[in-house]
């Protein structure tokens, strides 16, 4: 889905993270929309009603993140784009990074469960990859997220061939009731051995049941 009148939906901003999504200081944009269903999904408001979203032309949000540019030079920091699912919007991304200039860092947090043609628009340009990879494994992934990881798996293969493992991080974790710590273990020699990834950061979703 390519957004052509180079608006998007917005679910919010939070600024001043340090380290936590990209190096330096940056500011995390959630956009809304987002093509899979999580069983555990943090921010279902990302994906679910469009409710309290707010629309933004890129200018805008060049205009509103620039009043932490010296944080952002002074640490190496930048923009990173979460959601919901950033790669929805790799013209509103291009364009962002065609006003902000070189100085930002841009990063993308992304499941990689979009188009081919959306990571070929932001792959000149993005600093970092942060890949929530879910499982590998195509049953564990359809059952979690309710889509098959087919083409997760063409992306992740591409990508490392473009831009390189180093400008990748793959998230792995333990999903209470769908994997185990054997799949997880699965996966991650799957994703060294086939894939070639480096960058990998194991964890552990923490679900609260409700009685
Ligand atoms: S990919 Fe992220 S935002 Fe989308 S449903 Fe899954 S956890 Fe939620």
């Amino acid at each position: 889905m390519l957004n052509d009148k180079n608006t998007a939906p917005s679910i919010g901003y939070d600024r001043l993270r340090i380290s936590t999504d990209g190096e330096g200081i940056t500011t995390l944009f959630c956009f809304w929309g987002c093509p899979l269903k999580c069983k555990y999904c943090l921010n279902p408001h990302s994906w679910k009603i469009r409710k309290n979203v707010k629309e933004f032309t890129p200018r805008q949000l060049v205009e509103l993140t620039s009043i932490d540019n010296l944080y952002f030079l002074a640490t190496g920091g930048g923009v990173t784009f979460g959601g919901g699912e950033p790669l929805l919007y790799p013209m509103f991304i291009k364009e962002f990074n065609d006003l902000a200039g070189q100085e930002w860092n841009i990063n993308v947090e992304t499941s990689l469960n979009v188009p081919m043609e959306s990571l070929r628009i932001v792959a000149d340009f993005v600093h970092h990859y942060i890949v929530d990879i879910k499982d590998m494994d195509n049953d564990i992934y359809k059952r979690y997220t309710g889509k098959s990881n087919e083409q997760v798996l063409k992306n992740l293969k591409w990508l490392v061939k473009e831009v390189g493992a180093d400008k990748i991080t793959v998230r792995v974790p333990h999903i209470p009731d769908f994997n185990t710590s054997d799949d997880v273990k699965h996966s991650i020699e799957l994703l060294k051995k086939e894939f070639g990834i480096t960058n990998i950061d194991q964890f552990k979703y923490h679900i609260v049941k409700k009685i």
